[in-house]
């Protein structure tokens, strides 16, 4: 069977990589086969090529990977978020008002919170921190004292008497009691500093949440009060005269629902639990529901942990409606519905771009038509296996190949044949597989022990990056991240691979890639090119994955390159910072380099008096050391 040569083009990659499904109208393929990013989502009259940005990178000097951050995709994130509820709120004429409250831990930069401070000013966009050091960020960033601050997370007195400034200079902090010991200290503080606090408190929810990151909400929820501590704090509230502080009720099921059906089950109970606190006379005026507000990183628009099964508009809809339809039959004012929405803030803003180092191709060595006369026994079993291969015997043929394949190994450990001839074995071996993985595409269906075939055939292509420090999430949870070339689009990718990092981990690997049916093992790619660079990008990788990355291999932070797409279809560069440099990740590790520096001094030196190199080579030898000290931890060219 030749195949029959088609015609490749940019629209046939969109669909490929399910660019359209994935990329919410900020990514898109230019008939040049370019992967184009955009700040207007489904406009690319002046998107921005990638490749465009990795040139004037590198014309920068900035090498790959590079963590590409595109700002005013974060400032389209926050309208469309706040804009929907706006819309949600009009059309179901909700009588309370919308309030976003940005998690900090999601993206702590500083640029991403000075977008929310900035971008988000005319909607009253808040923070929320969950710790001290992020209320310590907050107030310094901060300057709208109509948004929300709202504090979650355990306090001690620093973080309490924090907030309480907080409030003192008129910001709306907001101190939600997350376990019942710290009712009183907050009490004891609010009194000795004679401040009015606002309170919140949070509510442990037994509607259950599935996914992978819903462990903090529900009953098995390490956060939150259940009704009996909930109601135990009214009480204690009531008695210190300062039930009027309690103003808002607060729930986070947990991050990423995929389901829409848990968002409305928990949005149903929580408004019942509102309306009673209203009803024990607290002055409520907040509803904050969390975080939770899926991404759809594979595209699929199902419950699937990587993706949602529903819309934007369509999560403000049935969380406003749901609110209501709760509290209209309760007869209770509508509050002001807070969300924490991180992820879906912060997901689409930023890309990690990293060009490929090698790549082993699966190709067995060709074979000629008959073996030399004098072939070991076992070998020719394998051939002749091969040779017998065709379609109606290929299960037969596998474990006929599999069988002889051992015998070879025991013969060689048995010392009976040489390395090489057992080299030779396994190539008949591999070519074997190689042919039975191009006839199992034809047959009807596959048997179950082939399934694998195509993995263990894939490719494999070294990147230069690290999952541990950039996509910690695909590492420790499995999260799928939407991976492709960001360039040669219009070109058909006739291999398939698996991606592998440049730690010498062998978990340093991308084997699972997004897929209309689930989950794939191989990704499509290229044929590399001997003097072009190729260059990948994994996107939506805003969320989470910045800071919780580490030093694994002592690879170390990324460079950064922050761009604005300009109305012309021009972009500036707003940005730059350099990764970490060998130095810094040794001083993180409690290095002190310029002892370092000093031993080798006289490592080299002792090696001088011992005549193994002149004076002269040690002065190369010290100064190729030091630039290292100097230089990028990744793969420089
Ligand atoms: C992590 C967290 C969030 C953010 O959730 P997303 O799903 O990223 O929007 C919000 N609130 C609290 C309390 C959190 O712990």
């Amino acid at each position: 069977m030749t195949p029959i040569l088609e015609r490749w083009t940019a629209e046939r990659s969109t669909e490929l990589y399910s660019v359209r499904e994935w990329g919410a109208g900020f990514f898109g393929v230019s008939e040049d086969g370019n992967l184009q990013v955009t700040a207007n989502p489904g406009c690319f009259d002046n998107a921005v090529s990638i490749p465009e940005i990795i040139a004037g990178v590198q014309e920068r000097g900035l090498d790959m990977p590079v963590l590409l951050r595109i700002e005013n995709i974060l400032d389209t994130q926050i309208s469309l978020l706040n804009e929907s509820f706006l819309t949600a709120i009009k059309e179901l004429d909700y009588r309370g008002a919308y309030s976003g409250a940005y998690p900090i831990k999601v993206n702590q930069q500083q640029q991403v919170v000075e977008a929310v401070t900035r971008h988000g000013e005319k909607y009253h966009h808040g923070l929320e921190a969950g710790s001290k050091a992020e209320l310590i960020a907050a107030m310094g960033m901060f300057r709208d004292t109509e948004a929300v601050m709202v504090c979650n997370g355990y306090k001690d007195e620093e973080f309490i008497d924090l907030g309480l400034h907080a409030t003192q200079l008129g910001f709306k902090c907001v101190l939600v009691i997350e376990m019942p010991g710290e009712l009183p200290l907050i009490i004891e503080r609010s009194k000795a500093k004679g401040i009015r606090p606002i309170l919140g408190v949070r509510v442990k929810l037994s509607a259950h949440a599935n996914g992978l990151w819903a462990e903090s909400g529900g009953d098995r929820s390490i956060f939150g009060l259940n009704a009996t501590q909930i109601i135990d704090v009214i009480d204690q509230l009531e008695k210190a005269d300062m039930l009027d502080c309690l103003q808002l009720l607060h729930y986070h099921l947990g991050s990423q629902i995929p389901n829409i059906r848990e968002i409305r089950g928990a949005v149903a109970e929580a408004s019942r639990v509102y309306a009673g606190l209203v009803a024990e006379g607290a002055n409520m005026h907040y509803l904050d529901l969390g975080g939770g507000l899926a991404v759809d990183y594979d595209g699929t628009q199902t419950n699937f942990m990587s993706s949602r099964n529903y819309s934007l508009d369509e999560y403000c809809i049935d969380v406003v409606e749901g609110v209501m339809t709760v509290l209209d039959e309760q007869g209770v004012e509508h509050p002001t519905i807070i969300t924490e929405s991180g992820r879906a803030l912060v997901a689409y803003y930023s890309m990690l771009l990293f060009n490929v180092l090698d790549a082993a191709c699966f190709a067995p060595d060709p074979l000629p038509e008959v073996l030399p006369e004098n072939t070991n026994i076992h070998i020719q079993h394998l051939f002749d296996t091969l040779k017998a291969l065709n379609l109606r015997n290929v299960q037969e043929c596998f474990n006929d190949t599999l069988y002889y394949r051992d015998e070879v190994r025991q013969a060689f450990s048995g010392g009976k044949i040489s390395f090489r001839e057992r080299a030779m074995g396994e190539n008949v071996f591999w070519e074997t597989i190689r042919r039975i993985g191009i006839l199992a595409k034809d047959l009807p269906s596959l048997p179950q022990e082939l399934e694998g075939i195509g993995h263990a055939l894939s490719d494999i292509y070294y990147c230069n990056f690290s999952v541990f420090q950039s996509l910690p999430d695909a590492w420790a949870i499995g999260q799928l991240f939407p991976i492709m070339p960001v360039h040669r689009l219009g070109e058909k990718p006739v291999r398939e691979g698996i991606l592998a990092d440049i730690t010498c981990d062998c978990d340093g690997k991308i084997d699972r890639f997004i897929d209309s049916q689930g989950v794939k093992r191989t990704m499509p790619l290229h044929e590399l090119k001997d003097n072009e660079e190729y260059y990948l990008g994994a996107f939506l990788v805003g969320a989470y994955q910045e800071t919780l990355g580490d030093l694994h291999n002592l690879l170390g932070d990324t460079n950064i390159v922050t761009v604005k797409i300009k109305e012309n279809g021009e972009f500036d560069f707003v940005g730059e910072m350099e990764g970490d440099t060998v130095e810094d990740i040794l001083s993180y590790v409690e290095y002190d380099t310029k002892y370092l520096l000093t031993r080798f001094r006289e490592t080299a030196e002792n090696a001088v008096r011992e005549k193994r190199i002149t004076p002269t080579q040690r002065r190369e030898i010290l100064q190729a050391y030091k630039t290292g000290l100097q230089g990028y931890t990744y793969f420089e060219r």
